[in-house]
């Protein structure tokens, strides 16, 4: 399977490493406005496959994009000194306004995987410019923050992360929602489990845990400038449920949803994902309090979009 990699800085190039280590896709295209970079990062990850698998990489142009199943956009320009977030975001929207249409140009019946951030609002514009049906227009939304939360959860109760089901969903960002009141361990709800094993999930835990989830960016970002290892293996993950359409269920931001509530705005819901893209919506069972985060973090998108005019 062909994948169009659409900005290979950090993200762009730590997704392509996880792909390749992975041998998620056949061929890897790398397109970048520095095309000397995307020409050094493909030279460099080459030298990888011998010791992975026998991937094709190259960088190209947007005609090299042609048959790739999967382009994924983690283009994007970064703050500048007094910049606010919303004329970030504009310069980002103009980014996307000039790549989205580019790539559909050579890759008419590709799937859109967005990564760039704010992402639910750019997946959100990405549906917009791009046209296509919503199930076609993903973003990685809070899948990596499902991660950070399973791997907490899976470290304090001392079992693997792969065994913890627990999700955050809404905005990618400071207002997403940590659903612990459906969290389990292999079908044991989580609180059981806790008190089974003597690990008491007390509300400080509770604090640490989302603490350790909501505020990780900024601590990496603060740590070493980026963060691009988690969210590498996130996309490359999602590229893995495409390319053997494997129906899996992933915390995903899309427009795509039949739940009047939700309907047309880019927000993470738990999403069956396969070839063709998403498949159906799901809507996991939350509290009350669940409920009425979830809603206040879907007016926060809302504000952002029609602050935009989308
Ligand atoms: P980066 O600056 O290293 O890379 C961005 C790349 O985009 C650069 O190589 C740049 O040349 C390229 N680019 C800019 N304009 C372009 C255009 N018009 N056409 C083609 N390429 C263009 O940034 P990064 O650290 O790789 O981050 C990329 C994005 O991913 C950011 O928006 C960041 O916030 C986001 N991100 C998302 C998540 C997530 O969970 N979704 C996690 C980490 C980072």
């Amino acid at each position: 399977m062909k994948v169009g990699i659409v900005g290979c800085g950090l993200v762009g190039s730590a997704t392509a490493y996880a792909i390749t280590i992975r041998g998620a896709a056949s061929e890897i295209v790398l397109v970048d406005l520095n095309a000397k970079a995307a020409k050094a990062q493909a030279e460099d990850l080459l030298h990888a496959t011998p010791f992975s698998n026998p991937l094709k990489i190259r960088a190209g142009d947007y005609n090299d994009l042609t048959g790739a199943k999967v382009v994924i956009l983690s283009c994007g320009v970064a703050q500048r000194p007094g910049e606010t977030r919303l004329q970030l975001l504009e310069r980002n929207v103009a980014v996307f306004k000039q790549v989205v249409p580019s790539v559909l140009k050579h890759a008419a019946d590709t799937i859109l995987l967005v990564a760039s951030n704010p992402v639910d609002i750019l997946t959100q514009v990405t549906a917009k410019i791009a046209r296509l049906s919503p199930s076609r227009v993903i973003g990685s939304g809070t899948i990596l923050d499902t991660a950070r939360f399973r791997t907490l959860l899976g470290e304090y109760l001392n079992v693997s992360a792969h065994s913890v089901h627990a999700s955050v969903l809404g905005e990618h960002g400071d207002s997403e929602v940590l659903v612990w009141s459906s969290a389990d361990i292999s079908g044991v709800p989580i609180f059981a489990f806790a008190a089974q094993t003597r690990r008491e999930i007390t509300d400080e835990i509770k604090a640490q845990i989302d603490d350790g989830v909501r505020r990780a960016a900024y601590r990496i970002i603060e740590g070493k400038g980026a963060s691009y290892f988690g969210i590498g293996a996130a996309l490359s993950r999602i590229v893995d449920a495409i390319r053997d359409d494997e129906q899996a269920v992933l915390t995903l931001s899309s427009s795509y949803s039949d739940m009047d509530e939700f309907t047309g705005l880019s927000l993470s819901l738990p999403r069956v994902i396969g070839a063709q893209g998403i498949s159906a919506t799901l809507m996991p069972s939350l509290s009350d309090e669940e409920y009425t985060a979830l809603r206040k973090s879907a007016g926060i998108l809302k504000a952002a979009a029609q602050e935009l005019g989308f």
